[in-house]
């Protein structure tokens, strides 16, 4: 189960006002894209969901359960970054089990969910070497396999795949379209790239100044904008 709901959503910085008063909802084993163009607070949002931001105003539910003052570790929630933060002076599979043990579990159960991960994340042959020794795609793939292990109710991808190069980007979308075919785990998943929002989403969230223009499947969006901003940024002829 990993449904989440946003009621009311303001996040401030000093007098700056970031969330505008979101209201959002996402169903369980959605893949939800937010979109929206620099600066618009993809990342902000994704952090209240995370934990790793508290909201100023509003709340924040999981599974129709208030976790606005909770911390991140609490949330049940496996954050991907861009910047892979691998640790280099470990294995992949140490680095894949990382979490599990600091949560203190037995050794046998964390051999079995990373061998589970690398199966799906086809890093069986790598689970020795130090992430020095991986290409780009392949370290990205153990950033993904160290939120697996945690078996999140819900993944939250922060522009996983902008430090890649256009090829890899594509062979990773795809990758990650079949793990959420493969797990139906919740994923909210930011990117400013159209193409990566209208091939992975169910639902597309557009954002500008904080504020949501329109929240709809790709379809939706391309062939009913709700306003001028959608229809530009989306790049339908309307
Ligand atoms: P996006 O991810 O869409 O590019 P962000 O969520 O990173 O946008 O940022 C939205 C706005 O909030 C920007 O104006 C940014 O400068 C500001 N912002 C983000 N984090 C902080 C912070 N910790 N302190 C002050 N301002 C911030
Ligand atoms: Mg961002």
């Amino acid at each position: 189960m990993g449904s989440i709901t946003l009621h009311k959503v303001e996040k401030w910085f000093g007098e700056l006002q970031v969330i505008k008063g979101v209201d959002l909802e996402i169903g369980d084993g959605e893949f939800v894209i937010f979109v929206g163009p620099s600066g618009c607070g993809k990342s902000t949002l994704l952090r209240l969901i995370s934990g790793l931001e508290e909201a100023s105003h509003g709340q924040v539910f999981i599974n129709g359960e208030d976790v606005t003052s909770r911390l991140p570790s609490e949330r049940k929630l496996s954050m991907v970054f861009q910047s892979y933060a691998l640790y280099p002076h470990m294995s992949v599979g140490e680095n894949m089990g990382f979490g599990l043990k600091t949560a203190g579990a037995p050794r046998a159960e964390i051999r079995q969910k990373v061998a589970e991960a690398a199966r799906i994340l086809k890093l069986e042959d790598y689970l020795d070497r130090k992430p020095k020794a991986l290409s780009g795609g392949q370290r990205q793939r153990v950033a993904i396999g160290r939120a697996i292990t945690r078996e999140p109710v819900g993944f939250l991808f922060d522009e996983p795949l902008s430090n890649l190069d256009a090829a890899l980007r594509v062979e990773m979308r795809f990758e990650i379209a079949k793990l959420h075919e493969t797990l139906g785990t919740t994923m909210i998943y930011v990117t400013h790239d159209q193409v990566e929002a209208m091939t992975l989403a169910d639902k597309i969230v557009v954002l500008d100044f904080g504020v949501i223009k329109q929240v709809g499947t790709p379809r939706d969006l391309y062939e009913k904008p709700d306003n001028l901003f959608v229809a530009q940024f989306i790049g339908s002829p309307k």
